[in-house]
């Protein structure tokens, strides 16, 4: 399990005005989509990829071209859909799939109440939309699923961190040899890791809650 916080002066500059109050909805959607496509450039840096030679006006070229099965994008339900355009914008010719999870309020667990999967997911590379790694417990659930389905690869993206989420995700996905070990690359790629989760379980300084400010308080 490997953590990538994407260093780059536009990554930074679209999330700080992405946290700011002053984003209205059509701002907020906009630089979602141009901050996610910046992240997800990182995160397929290692998808798989097959040889194939080309006619060019004036000869032969050999390069690659994406290997089959296409990948899988997988946006966390709902703010996650937030985030589909921009992934789309780099592989538009990715499957995509939905996981819908509400956390127990009691148990605290998270609840699968939307799985729209394929059940053989060998040898695909898959992505995750989630913009907010808080506790990771959503996170760890929808890594889990992909991983028991036999995906090539997991990879998250998150716009926005908290240490206490990361950490959680790392131990859950360990590939250090032991039980938990998933035994392929799972990655998280996230723009930035802030302070620390408050009382509500909100990313501090974060940007509020996504969905609500995607997609209205409904
Ligand atoms: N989900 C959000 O939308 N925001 C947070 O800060 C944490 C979880």
């Amino acid at each position: 399990m490997r953590t990538l916080v994407v260093d780059h002066p536009l990554v930074t500059h679209k999330l700080t005005a992405l946290r700011d109050t002053a984003s209205d909805t059509a701002t907020f959607r906009s630089l979602t989509a141009e901050l996610v496509t910046l992240l997800a450039y990182e995160a397929t840096r290692e998808i798989r990829v097959q040889p194939v030679s080309v006619t060019t006006p004036v000869g032969v070229a050999r390069g690659v071209k994406l290997a089959r099965p296409v990948p899988l994008v997988v946006p966390v339900l709902r703010a996650g859909i937030g985030m589909l355009d921009g992934m789309i914008q780099l592989l538009p010719m990715a499957d995509v799939g939905f996981v819908g999870l509400r956390r127990d309020e009691e148990s605290l667990i998270a609840e699968t109440y939307a799985d729209r999967l394929p059940a053989d997911l060998t040898d695909r590379d898959t992505f995750v939309l989630d913009p907010m790694l808080a506790t990771g417990g959503t996170l760890t659930t929808a890594i889990s699923m992909l991983v028991a389905r036999g995906a090539a690869s997991v990879t998250a993206i998150c716009l926005l961190a908290a240490p206490e989420g990361l950490r959680r995700v790392e131990e859950a996905f360990a590939d250090d040899g032991t039980p938990g070990d998933p035994g392929v690359r799972v990655v998280t790629v996230t723009a930035a890791v802030d302070e620390r989760l408050n009382e509500r379980g909100y990313i501090v300084p974060g940007l509020g809650d996504a969905g609500d400010r995607l997609f209205g308080k409904i």
